[in-house]
């Protein structure tokens, strides 16, 4: 039996031994025909999903979906990747992909809080060798739009303005995620902003796309139950932020209501259905409140959890004055890791993925592939200090002895006004 959630299949999907989660729902039928698939009520289509949900889970189990992926639907018969670009589609009038339920026609160009409509707008697109080790190298495509509005964006520009960043054409996206998958990335990540809220164009984009590789999902966790009911058969692995520990201190970093227990739903939902790498960045004050109660929750819920708890906060020039306004202390984040480890979390992860050129465990030599190239930023701030942006983890390190600072998580920060700049933010721990 195939475990979804294990990273075992996750690995194998990296370096070409088994398909796509998405190259599976591309060959699944859904003896829809095409004129059904645009005229049927959108109760009769998730009914219909449900239906070739169970063949694309039988397939999975029976090889990993190796024999189900030489197939295609027959001509004339809409694929069950079809249905879900249909449904994923239909999800935005009204606006049903997070958790805030904006009452909004993003396909009459009407906007909700994330500001999108139904295009995709991708502001970069890099292989990206700084995320989990089990990960990388990944081809990396971050897209404009949030649903959230934290105080420690890295990207706040892109979340509240996407409508300045360009439109892109879904086909040249596609053509990129095969070039880069060629040159050698093992797997592709959708970040941003936030993938959730761009659904429908990336669910367009992996229909167009030829390459298999396993797609990995950067998220707050904030998707709505149909939103994942089609997530499930696109996304091979979860790269999933566990933030706060209570509402309050939700509303207060992240300007967002009534979230935790759509997060916490979520990660127990996704658990099941793909690799997850939960992420806790520590915030000044916040361990109590937040790390502690949050890493007792995935204890709790998701024993042995692959957790990654991280140091990197650093506080922005529109924050000054608050209590937002300063670096978390070693002990903070010593506490917040030691905690994680006390609980019996997985804070070492499996380790890298084999190298390109070394095939895999099996010997197989389909993994073999050029070196994959990538891209890193060295910036110099309005306060003199030095920024490494995307550094994969040796020359971080290196980075990090070089400046004589422990913490090897070093990132850039860009920054435009902001709400939280008068803001009390999370003084007396939320
Ligand atoms: S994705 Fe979320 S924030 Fe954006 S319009 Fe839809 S419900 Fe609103």
């Amino acid at each position: 039996m195939v475990d979804p959630a294990s990273y075992a299949l996750f690995r194998r999907r990296a370096v070409g031994l088994a398909p796509a989660a998405f190259v599976l729902a591309r060959a699944a039928r859904t003896d829809l025909t095409r004129g059904e698939l645009a005229s049927l009520p959108e109760g009769d289509l998730f009914r219909r999903h449900a239906e070739a949900m169970e063949g694309y889970r039988a397939a999975l189990a029976r090889d990993e979906g190796r024999a189900l992926a030489a197939t295609t639907p027959p001509a004339g018969e809409a694929s069950l990747l079809d249905l879900k670009v249909e449904l994923a589609t239909r999800l935005l009038a009204p606006c049903r992909l997070c958790h805030l339920r904006c009452p909004v026609d993003r396909l009459a160009g009407e906007t909700g809080r994330c500001g999108l409509g139904a295009g995709l707008r991708v502001y970069r697109d890099i292989v990206h060798l700084g995320e989990e080790l089990e990960l990388v190298p990944t081809h990396t495509l971050w897209l404009s739009g949030c649903n959230w509005r934290c105080a420690y964006c890295s990207d706040w520009a892109h979340v509240e303005r996407p409508e300045t960043d360009p439109e892109v054409a879904l086909e040249r996206v596609a053509r990129s995620i095969d070039a880069r998958r060629a040159e050698g990335a093992r797997s592709l990540t959708f970040v941003g902003g936030l993938p959730d809220v761009n659904l429908p164009g990336i669910a367009r984009v992996l229909a167009l796309t030829r390459a298999s590789v396993p797609v990995v999902w950067n998220s707050n966790m904030s998707a709505t139950p149909e939103a994942h009911d089609l997530l499930e058969g696109l996304v091979c692995a979860y790269v999933a932020d566990l933030k706060y520990g209570s509402e309050r201190c939700a509303r207060a970093g992240s300007a967002v209501p009534a979230s935790l227990e759509v997060v916490h739903d979520n990660l127990r939902r996704v658990r099941a259905e793909a690799w997850l790498i939960v992420r806790h960045l520590v915030l000044p004050g916040h361990v109590d409140c937040c790390a502690l109660p949050a890493l007792d929750w995935l204890a709790a819920h998701l024993p042995g959890a692959r957790v990654n708890v991280m140091g990197q906060y650093e506080p922005l020039p529109e924050v000054r004055g608050t209590a937002w306004d300063r670096r978390v202390t070693a002990d903070e984040v010593a506490r917040a890791r030691e905690h994680a480890r006390a609980l019996g979390l997985d804070l070492e992860g499996p380790g890298p993925l084999p190298p390109p050129d070394a095939g895999t465990p099996d010997g197989d030599e389909r993994a073999a592939s050029p070196a994959v190239a990538f891209e890193s930023t060295i910036r110099i701030g309005s306060d003199g200090r030095v920024v490494f942006e995307d550094l994969p983890p040796d020359l971080a390190a290196l980075a990090a002895d070089l400046a004589g600072d422990d913490d090897p998580d070093l990132s850039a920060r860009r920054r435009a006004a902001r709400p939280w700049a008068g803001d009390p933010g999370p003084a007396g721990g939320g």
